[in-house]
């Protein structure tokens, strides 16, 4: 699949253009097949939700302000709430943090026949973690491996895993959080600790082209969208999630009756 990372490439992500649109001159171009990938997912999901044996994990990862919740916003825009819950993962509160990294993690997973979203995940824990040295390399330097491990086990238990990471250049990055605050309904979402991090951009980098090098398996693949373009970051996920529900092909359960001895008087 498109902007898939093969399994054995090194990625640079300075090398990746984030405003590459796939060849969609604009939004209008792209518009009805976002709408249709939009109302085909609705339909897969309610498969998925009916035959009640897997599952689909979905980690959105990105810089701040790469779009993480506009994605969700616009990409699960059709489905039923039902069959759907998206997790935030945050600074680690007491409780987690007196646990294993993956602790909150496990008990944050998907029930059957449900689509599950991340917003941040476990990868916090080689990102923000090993940027701050909030612990020492020996030991974030193990996770890499011990999170493909993880997620194997996840894989084989019935969950399908997709990780998407929204690709925005340090020039968008400024230009979004400046509109956070010209926009006073956006200022809300600007936080001075985004400048901090900002400050940070070339160490996240490196610590993301480690993450996307390291972690993309044939059972848990990395997918780098680009994300400049909001309209072509929503189509790129919405398209890679229809096309692997496609594949997981879900089916109903076979009925327990005869419809047709059943007489409802
Ligand atoms: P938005 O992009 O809308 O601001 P957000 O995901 O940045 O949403 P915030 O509450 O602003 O949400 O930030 C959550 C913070 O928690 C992030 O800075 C993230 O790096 C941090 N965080 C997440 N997981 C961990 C972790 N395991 N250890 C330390 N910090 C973490
Ligand atoms: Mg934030």
């Amino acid at each position: 699949m498109r902007h898939r990372v093969e399994l054995g490439t090194k990625v640079r992500l300075d090398d990746i253009d984030a405003s590459d649109t796939g060849g969609y001159a604009d939004r209008a171009a792209a518009a009805v097949e976002l709408a249709r990938d939009v109302a085909r997912l609705d339909e897969l999901q309610d498969r998925l939700y009916a035959e009640n044996t897997r599952s689909l994990l979905v980690v959105l990862q990105a810089m701040d302000s790469g779009g993480k919740d506009g994605t969700i916003k616009h990409v699960m825009s059709g489905v039923n709430p039902i069959g759907c819950q998206v997790t935030s993962f945050k600074s680690p509160s007491e409780e987690e943090a007196d646990h294993d990294f993956l602790w909150r993690i496990g008990k944050a997973l998907p029930r059957r026949g449900n689509i599950g979203i991340f917003n941040r995940s476990h990868y916090e824990d080689v990102l923000v973690v090993r940027v701050h040295d909030l612990v020492p390399p020996s030991v974030w330097r193990e996770r890499f491996d011990q999170i493909n491990r993880f997620e194997r086990l996840v894989s084989e238990l019935g969950t399908r895993v997709l990780k998407f990471y929204l690709h925005i250049d340090r020039d968008e990055q400024k230009r979004r959080l400046q509109a956070r605050l010209d926009d006073p309904n956006k200022t809300w979402k600007f936080s001075p600790a985004d400048l901090a991090e900002r400050q940070r951009w070339n160490d996240y980098r490196e610590a993301y082209d480690d993450v996307l090098t390291k972690c993309s398996t044939e059972w848990a693949p990395w997918f780098v969208v680009p994300a400049n373009k909001k309209w072509y970051r929503n189509l790129v996920v919405a398209r890679t999630i229809v096309k692997t529900l496609e594949e997981m092909d879900p089916r109903p359960p076979r009925p327990t009756v005869d419809p047709k001895k059943i007489v409802i008087d």
